[in-house]
């Protein structure tokens, strides 16, 4: 139904016409709208969430064209409407009422006090303690027509900031952020709504506009970048920021704005990509399960709820957020493996710190709200608490900060804990309730004036009763009476016979039959303080709740750092944590040359079958031997034991220790992988397109100080056409990348490829064959497989006897056959692989050569060539490539 016209809307009702004016100015939100005690939704909105909300939907209004659809929600518990709204990917509009109800004339003033929408919360309640919760905006630089990138987190005021190379990098970024929400241009909206949808990309994602003026106004773009982060433009630029980044970074700025949050939490402008970190890719994060597992998407099963030992919720963030981007440097590796060292020698430290932090709340998200004026009391006191835990971690680290360089940095960033902690100790009380709600949000002492109108309020009586006494004894009147008059107030009752006694300063006000009825000043303002005492005091509370606020905002980049510090203390002492309960050891960094690893294991298939029954296996790469082709059949434990040393990777690059009982690790400029059969149906990619993209882009990323890890690459294909790229990729990562890399494959055919290929070692998981069947040890151990037993292992995982039978008559007449399309020969390791397509030595042609040849057979005039003619330019060719060594091109 579309909103009512202008002309419509003036028909309606006072307070319709109201909702519908507020309601065209957020067309894509839900509207609630605060009427008494209740909010409620009307029309197209009513409709949309009552079934959602399990709302009792009604209608409103008389006759059939002013009936408009209702529902409504008590305030108490709206928000977790509005929670199960966003999660839902919708926005939340909030209408309040914004002024005293019973001040107003006429109809109540309203007002849209803040839109929610899914990237923008900044309520704990509504956000997952231990994820970030992003929002991202793309943009291209008209005039450069460079992309760039803003990342934000309005809870912990992360704001990122980079330039991405075109689309391929605007979804490697969708993958690793996974914003909740992406903030585009208008005239973009559909494009990529239907790119990121086509490609799986997204599904979760609420696409928002960016505002348009302000990308069209470069002053202003200056101007409120220059507010919010103290920058002005010829320091952005020194920076690195250009025009193209401060509109993008102003227009998400003017965003945020727009929708009434706060941007005061935003601090610090930090690049999209950490200069100082790898960056995984999506794939990786995808392959080796490090947020969740790669099929149910589940969190249990991943590599960071294996080794989450956190203990605060921004410790839980940042833990993701160090897993995405292992560091590069050698020297940070090592100064947070000799703090996780420390914790683990020092285990009074080590328990002191852990209960600390087990006391701490979330600063980050807390300070957010306090530095936007939005924190409640109850969460200024989880502030304190955890500012005064915070102060003790320090007092506990300080004494190793001169042996530790981490500590050196990171116990002054808490310092300032103590100082705010003590600021915010004076006002509240131990337990705050609501403001207005009950009089004990500030502690007694703080401030002398709310304690006296509290004292007012509280003790009026006595007041009331200790002025009368003072009054009896200063005029001598033993019968004088102070009374509440009800049109009057509060009137001092003198008796006729006393009337002589009666001093001037008594101001006469009513005479009665038996006396008269009079004021002072001082009982004016006695009754004044009484009757507005509770009033006052819950005024004067709002007023020192709100300069209490402000103080924590002049305090806001203490407590960015102070947050800041607790989670890489926390994240620290989960690597320590972590490292006793599963016997994990310190791996020592090697600036490049010998991958060595002894015992190790998988953490998350160990925990899972149980650290006695895993095997803990041995690998040495050397720059000699940088590359390790494994063979075995299915289930015999390739993919884990690869999967695993990149795990081990990862983990030694965030600092932590690993599991093995020996570990000697470079420090790898990145990691690839290529594993498992994942379909891109949907994208439009079939099984083996998706696998030749993937490593084909690996190919050209590696380096030689690179990881790659590629699991049965060829298998989407034809055994002979898969063999035959698996063999061609295997010698180019041989021969031209040189990375580190583990190659697992079942053609055990290959195993004659890589004995060709001088840096590559040969291993495969052990299997032992008796009379009872395939037994895997699961051992690594030199050497290349000289079977796939696919059969057996068919046979392992229940395939019907008839099935199995007929299995092995068809491998035997391939076998007799030799090699044909569909059926790998069993025993062919002695013939060289690529003899089969009558290609003797791999030919390889350079850029230029190939270029000169090009354009040597395009002047071909064919038309017009003899035969004899014909062989002759065949031959020039020939040489050509040959270059008269007699390389051959084609079989003869
Ligand atoms: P496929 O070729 O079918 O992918 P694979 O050779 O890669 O098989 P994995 O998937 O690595 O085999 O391992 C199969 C299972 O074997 C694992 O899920 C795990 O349960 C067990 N496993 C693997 N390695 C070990 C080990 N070192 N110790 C104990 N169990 C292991």
């Amino acid at each position: 139904m579309p909103l009512p016209t202008d002309e419509e809307i003036a028909q309606l009702t006072p307070m319709m016409k109201q909702y519908f004016t507020l309601k065209k100015q957020v067309k894509e939100a839900i509207l609630f709208f605060r009427m008494g005690d209740f909010y409620e939704i009307f029309g197209d909105d009513a409709e949309a969430v009552a079934p959602k909300l399990q709302l009792v939907l009604t209608s409103r209004g008389k006759g059939p064209n002013q009936k408009i659809p209702f529902c409504g929600v008590p305030h108490h518990s709206a928000k977790t409407y509005w929670m199960k709204l966003l999660k839902l990917g919708l926005r939340v509009c909030i209408v309040d009422q914004t002024e005293d109800a019973s001040q107003a004339k006429g109809l109540v003033k309203r007002e849209i006090t803040r839109i929610l929408t899914p990237g923008c919360i900044d309520d704990l309640d509504g956000l997952d303690q231990e994820r970030p919760n992003y929002l991202m905006a793309i943009y291209q630089h008209p005039p450069t027509k460079i992309w760039h990138g803003v990342v934000v987190d309005v809870s912990t005021g992360e704001f990122r900031w980079g330039e991405m190379q075109g689309y391929s990098e605007i979804e490697m970024m969708i993958g690793t952020y996974r914003p909740t929400e992406l903030v585009v241009r208008r005239f973009f909206q559909e494009e990529i709504e239907h790119d990121l949808r086509t490609k799986g990309i997204g599904h979760e994602m609420t696409i928002s506009l960016l505002p348009e003026t302000i990308l069209r106004d470069e002053n202003q773009q200056y101007g409120l970048v220059r507010q919010v982060f103290g920058l002005d433009q010829g320091k952005l630029e020194s920076l690195g920021v250009n025009s193209g980044g401060a509109a993008i970074m102003s227009a998400v700025l003017q965003y945020l704005i727009g929708l009434r949050a706060s941007v005061d939490q935003f601090l610090t402008i930090r690049p999209l990509r950490e200069p100082r970190t790898m960056d995984l890719n999506d794939i990786v994060i995808r392959d080796l399960e490090l947020f969740e597992t790669s099929q149910l998407r589940q969190r249990k099963g991943s590599l960071i709820a294996e080794i989450n030992r956190t203990l605060t919720p921004m410790g839980a963030r940042r833990l993701i957020l160090e897993m995405k981007s292992p560091l590069l440097d050698m020297k940070e590796i090592v100064d947070r493996q000799n703090v996780v060292s420390i914790f683990l020698k020092e285990s009074h430290l080590f328990s002191d710190i852990r209960d600390h932090l087990s006391q701490c709340y979330d600063l980050d998200r807390l300070a957010t709200k306090a530095i936007a004026g939005r924190a409640a009391p109850s969460e200024l006191v989880q502030m304190r608490l955890s500012l005064q835990a915070a102060a003790r971690l320090a007092g506990n680290l300080s004494p190793f900060q001169k042996k530790l360089s981490v500590l050196s940095e990171l116990v002054p960033l808490l310092q300032p804990a103590d100082q705010i902690a003590k600021e915010l100790d004076q006002a509240l009380e131990n337990e705050a309730g609501p403001l207005g709600a009950r009089l004990d949000v500030f502690r007694s002492g703080y401030d002398a004036s709310l304690d006296q109108l509290r004292h007012f309020s509280q003790n009026g009586e006595k007041q009331l009763q200790e002025y009368q006494q003072s009054l009896r004894e200063q005029t001598g009147i033993n019968s004088l009476k102070i009374k509440n008059h009800k049109t009057f107030g509060l009137l001092i009752e003198v008796t006729k016979s006393n009337l002589d006694k009666v001093p001037d300063s008594f101001i006469r006000r009513q005479t009665m039959v038996n006396g008269e009825r009079y004021v002072t000043n001082e009982l004016l303002e006695l009754h004044e303080q009484l009757s507005v005492a509770s009033e006052r005091a819950v005024m004067r509370e709002e007023e020192l709740y709100l300069e209490l606020l402000q103080r924590m905002l002049r305090h806001k980049a203490d407590l960015r750092n102070v947050a800041s510090a607790l989670a890489f203390i926390d994240i620290l002492q989960s690597f320590a944590q972590k490292a006793r309960d599963g016997n994990y050891c310190r791996p020592q960094s090697l600036k490049c040359g010998t991958l060595n690893v002894v015992g190790s294991r998988h953490p998350v298939v160990e925990s899972f079958v149980g650290h006695h029954h895993f095997v803990g296996n041995n690998l040495t790469l050397t720059p000699q031997k940088k590359q390790v082709l494994i063979t075995g059949p299915n289930m015999a434990g390739k993919s884990t034991v690869m999967r695993q040393v990149a795990l081990l990777a990862i983990l030694h690059q965030m600092g932590s220790y690993v599991p093995a009982s020996e570990a000697q690790l470079p420090v790898f400029d990145n990691i690839f992988t290529r594993v498992g059969a994942s379909d891109h149906l949907a994208q439009g990619k079939s099984t083996f397109m998706v696998e030749m993209s993937e490593s084909a882009t690996i190919l050209r990323k590696a380096t030689d100080r690179s990881l790659v890890i590629l699991d049965e690459v060829g298998r989407g294909t034809s055994t002979t056409d898969g063999l035959a790229i698996a063999s061609a990729i295997l010698e180019e990562i041989s021969k031209k990348v040189n990375c580190y890399t583990l190659f697992a494959t079942h053609y055990h055919e290959l195993v004659s490829v890589a004995k060709g290929l001088s840096s590559v070692m040969i291993a495969k998981t052990e299997v032992v064959k008796k009379d009872s069947g395939l037994t895997f040890t699961h051992k690594l151990v030199e050497g290349g497989a000289e079977q796939s037993y696919g059969i057996e292992v068919a046979k392992l995982a229940g395939l019907p006897p008839r099935v199995l039978v007929r299995a092995e008559e068809y491998l035997k007449k391939s076998e007799n056959h030799g090699q044909s399309e569909g059926f790998s020969s069993q025993k062919t390791n002695k013939q060289p692989p690529l003899a089969h397509w009558g290609v003797e030595e791999v030919f390889s042609v350079d850029d230029e050569q190939q270029r000169q040849l090009a354009a040597k057979i395009a002047k071909i005039p064919i038309h017009r060539t003899t035969p004899l003619q014909a062989l002759n330019i065949l031959n020039d060719l020939k040489a050509m490539v040959g270059n008269g060594t007699g390389t051959r091109l084609f079989d003869n």
